[in-house]
């Protein structure tokens, strides 16, 4: 059997794998959107490396955009099957994949007025809503813990991940001559002991393993710490009269903070300061949070005994349009506003730097992943100038990162997940989702800890398993 490495290789965007059995159904696992040099990224997307048509199932480990962000470039190229993921999954996959195809629209529409100034005809876009919304209707749910045989030839199983709401790892068991071969897919890994999602659930023995190594090499502080540190920032910029301005994930890092403001007021805490919720697509990913309860932790679901709103309290606010969002500007009070996007490269967060950064009694707090060349590691390393909209502003304002809250296991948490696994059956692991340096510092622990084979794919490698 063949198994390709189609993407997130040596890197973090585009996951994609293609398992290819003498007989039987192509699998896919993942359609992942890879996100880099707008150029680039238009070709990598497109030119998926397979026929989408010849592929009658793909099984998604969760709605983040770089795991199923290119589902409807395969549906443009002509893919019909099944895509296979837990009910959370896609349910937050449906609103993620329109806002992602609406983002793609609105990219080329700035594309092509400049190819018009220059005379060139105009670009399709990747893909555009109503290719989001016709693959979205090719989504089975699968719930977490029931192995799910669609064709004779396989059987997968989702097991909770710990990562965002409905984020699974797989483990897929295809039947072949000689007996049957079992798959281990980590899909993200969350961390252990965070606020409202279980923690990642053991993986059974496998013969292979693809295995996540985002933070290979890196630790996390622990968690228990995070919520402390989120008040200490809180009342300091209160005690200045300045707004708290957090850039957010819309999906994952909102609704923790969210849980924990909602806790922290609770306690009495906090003063009751504004909170506001500054994004439509935030807004309706804690939605889909809330209707979710059985994806909960133990403490969260006992928590909606005495609260059944964890995620909301009286000083909240949403703000649904951008109207709205600019009035936030003319506010003097201090506030605390959550806004995306995360890494600051777009979205209403920058308007409300613009407005504050050179406010000394602002403080900027990021709860969240910083990738090279981004506004967020710029102001994380501490500079005090940067650009907004093109603009130079001084940092005048205070920034605090609180790590803790990443949603993804860090290298002990990575060794601790897979350790089991490694003295059994466990044939290969292939590492994927991470930088390579990353990689070969998760490598080498795992050799050390005595794993047989680790392998670290290059982009379009295929191994024969
Ligand atoms: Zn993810």
């Amino acid at each position: 059997m063949l198994l390709h490495f189609l993407g997130a290789t040596r890197t973090v965007t585009g996951s994609m794998y293609l398992l290819e059995p003498p007989q039987g159904p192509k699998l896919l696992l993942e359609a992942g959107l890879f996100q880099g040099r707008r150029a680039e990224t238009y070709a990598r997307n497109r030119q998926v490396g397979f026929d989408p048509a010849q592929i009658p199932y793909v099984i998604l480990s969760h709605a983040h955009i770089d795991h199923c962000g290119n589902l409807p470039t395969l549906y443009r190229l002509g893919f019909r099957g099944h895509v296979f993921c837990t009910p959370a999954t896609r349910d937050l996959a449906s609103i993620l994949l329109r806002d992602s195809a609406h983002l793609q629209e609105k990219d080329v529409e700035f594309v092509n007025r400049r190819r018009a100034r220059r005379g060139e005809p105009p670009v399709e876009p990747l893909y555009r809503l109503e290719d989001a919304e016709a693959v979205l209707e090719h989504f089975v749910a699968v719930p977490y813990n029931r192995p799910f045989s669609p064709d004779p030839a396989f059987t997968f199983t989702f097991r909770d991940a710990g990562h965002i709401l409905g984020s699974a790892h797989v483990v897929l068991e295809v039947r072949r001559r000689g007996g049957p071969v079992r798959i281990g897919f980590s899909g993200d890994l969350g961390r252990y002991g965070m606020p409202i999602l279980r923690d990642p659930q053991p993986m059974p023995e496998v013969d292979y393993l693809l295995l996540e190594s985002t933070y290979g090499g890196q630790s996390h502080e622990p968690i228990e710490g995070a919520r402390a540190r989120l008040a200490e920032a809180i009342m300091r910029t209160a005690a200045r009269g300045g707004k708290v301005l957090i850039p957010a994930f819309s999906v994952g890092r909102t609704q923790e903070i969210l849980y924990d403001l909602n806790q922290l007021f609770r306690e009495g805490a906090l003063p009751e300061i504004p909170v506001f919720l500054d994004s439509p697509l935030a807004i309706d990913a804690t939605a889909i949070y809330k209707a979710h309860p059985d994806c909960f932790d133990r403490e969260t679901r006992q928590l909606l005994h005495r609260d059944p709103d964890p995620f909301g309290f009286a000083n909240l606010q949403y703000v649904v349009d951008a109207e709205a969002s600019k009035r936030l500007n003319d506010l003097r009070l201090p506030a605390i506003i959550i806004a995306a996007s995360g890494m600051m490269e777009g979205g209403r967060i920058l308007h409300h730097l613009r407005q504050h950064i050179g406010d000394h009694r602002t403080t900027i707090l990021i709860v969240g992943f910083c990738a090279e060349h981004t506004l967020c590691r710029r102001l994380v390393e501490g500079q005090k100038e940067v650009n907004i909209f093109g603009e130079p502003f001084r940092v005048r304002a205070e920034v605090v990162t609180i790590p803790a809250y990443s949603a993804h296991a860090d290298h002990e948490e990575l060794l601790r997940w897979s350790a089991p696994l490694i003295t059994g059956r466990l044939k290969t692991i292939f590492l994927v989702h991470g930088e390579y340096s990353r990689q070969q510092a998760l490598a080498e622990a795992l050799r050390t800890r005595g794993a047989r084979r680790v392998e670290i794919p290059e982009w379009r490698q295929t191994y024969t398993i």
